[in-house]
């Protein structure tokens, strides 16, 4: 676990880092904002600890320009003032937890564990379309409610469609993804897949969702 602490003053700077370090995390430390803000788009850390007062931009600035950039590590920020506005402003920044300055070394060993265990958003697990379901963990597809027996590369074939859904894939973008083939493979590989895959997925229904655009690829869409 990669942890970046971004501090000025070199003695809390220097402490953090042997304690960490200690505790079996592998320790980064910027010394003022910008570098921090640098090192922190540059590098994956696990977690980040954020000194609120530093020279150059300060620990909020640093926190609004990661969250606008999408960046998502935990921040851990430190603040010497203990008022309520400054953690509330914390927060509303987008920092996950807050200690406040002077802390004991145990305190914030418990509050860094305690970030790291939080469980990241799942990723998504199902998609569906008009009356089809794709359970993407399960490897398995519906449509109204009736199992769709597939092989591995057709449901591969169909997951990318749906994810894709509404986007005409050309025939060499799926038999990249799905084939893993290159540029100048046969692609007719596709077309017997998808027709394979629509015997399946639309023949038996009254509503079509793959759908073939001449000379571009094919799209998954529900036409009203
Ligand atoms: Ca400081």
């Amino acid at each position: 676990m990669k942890i970046l602490v971004i501090e000025d003053e070199s003695k809390t700077a220097r402490f953090l880092k042997k304690g960490l370090s200690e505790a079996g995390f592998v320790v980064d430390v910027a010394s003022d904002g910008l570098e921090g803000l640098h090192l922190a788009q540059e590098v994956d850390f696990d977690l980040l600890i954020l000194d609120v007062m530093l020279p150059g931009i300060d620990g909020w600035e640093v926190l609004t320009r990661l969250r606008q950039a999408s960046q998502r590590t935990p921040v851990l920020f430190l603040t010497a003032r203990d008022a309520v506005h400054e953690r509330v402003r914390g927060f509303e920044l987008g920092a996950d937890d807050y200690l406040v300055k002077p802390f004991a070394f145990s305190e914030l060993l418990a509050r860094v564990r305690s970030l790291l265990r939080r469980v990241p958003p799942r990723p998504q697990e199902t998609i569906r379309m008009a009356d089809l379901e794709i359970d993407l963990l399960r490897h398995r597809a519906t449509r109204a409610g009736h199992r769709l027996d597939l092989t591995t590369k057709e449901f591969l074939l169909l997951s990318l469609l749906a994810r894709r859904a509404g986007e005409v894939l050309s025939r060499t973008l799926i038999a990249e993804a799905v084939w893993d083939m290159n540029f100048d493979s046969d692609t007719n590989v596709v077309d017997v897949n998808v027709r394979r895959l629509r015997s399946k997925v639309d023949e038996p229904f009254p509503l079509k969702l793959i759908h073939t655009v001449r000379g571009a690829g094919y799209v998954l869409e529900c036409e009203q």
